[in-house]
């Protein structure tokens, strides 16, 4: 189509960011910081090459990824631990915070609860800001590397993408079918990934992930939380996804409990206080 007379004007409209977050409840971070100093580890659960594992942190407990052996990709979900209907909410995360997460920011989780699931209390990538390509690190964007668009695109049947690994996972720990487990399987938060969109197509990229063994990113759990981690067979996603071909490492998750008195005046947050009425 021909451009109108006043497209430059048109382009030239500066954006409005959709949702001003300065009334999104604030985190308490300097008393998570106190409270991360009581806290003892509890528990961990190693997560093996192009696999996941499910992993459990109870409400004021906090969790740490963590990479070791070589830079490696995870793709995380969350559930309430107690009604895996209310999950994490990838596109309203991205529509409150950005494209990226770090420290201080958290994942939401989906309608009717919409409340934080976890705060982002520590970022040892947090350095890397956005790149001169508009990269950055731990994404919402992304949704997750399926055997589904593999096999669109190319034909393939491959079974070691994250959907598949966060399936398997799934179904081990509530002892249920794969078909039964996949419906839970979601978009994740794309943990050390480095992703961005190209500024001249607008096309979804990826490139070598900064993390190095010893980075990690750890989180503050606000609800009872079960979690499941998949170590992404692109290993650093510096070439390609769902084959075998790139080097792929562990990722760690580990648990602690802090001290029960340090929390005392933190509550766990409610679910959203809409009436759900609809206009009816
Ligand atoms: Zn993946």
């Amino acid at each position: 189509m021909q451009e109108p007379a006043d497209a430059a004007a048109r382009r030239a409209v500066e954006p409005v960011i959709c949702y001003p977050n300065e009334t999104l409840p604030v985190p308490d971070m300097v008393l998570y910081a106190a409270v991360r100093k009581t806290a003892k580890k509890i528990d961990e659960v190693l997560v093996a090459p192009r696999d996941a594992a499910c992993f459990r942190a109870a409400a004021g407990q906090f969790f740490r990824i963590s990479s070791f052996e070589g830079p490696q990709v995870g793709d995380l979900n969350l559930w309430n631990a107690h009604d895996l209907s209310e999950r994490f909410y990838s596109g309203k995360t991205r529509a409150l915070h950005g494209t990226h997460l770090t420290t201080g920011q958290r994942m939401w989780s989906s309608f009717p609860h919409l409340r934080p699931m976890a705060t982002i209390t520590a970022d040892t990538l947090d350095w890397y800001g956005i790149d001169a390509f508009g990269g950055s690190v731990h994404d919402v964007i992304g949704t997750r590397c399926d055997p589904y668009t593999g096999n669109l695109l190319a034909g393939s049947q491959y079974h070691h993408c994250c959907h598949s690994n966060l399936t398997r996972a799934v179904a081990d720990d509530l002892g249920v079918s794969l078909q039964q487990a996949e419906p839970h399987v979601h978009d994740v938060l794309n943990v050390f990934m480095c992703t961005g969109f190209t500024r001249d197509t607008g096309q979804y990229f990826m490139k070598a992930s900064p993390v190095r063994p010893g980075d990690y990113l750890e989180f503050f759990a606000e609800i009872d939380l079960l979690g499941a981690l998949s170590a992404c067979p692109g290993g650093d996603c510096s070439a390609e996804h769902s084959s075998d071909s790139a080097a792929c490492y562990p990722l760690l998750v580990e648990v602690f409990q802090p001290d029960v008195a340090a929390l005392s005046g933190w509550v766990s947050p409610s679910p959203n206080g809409y009436d759900r009425s609809h206009g009816r």
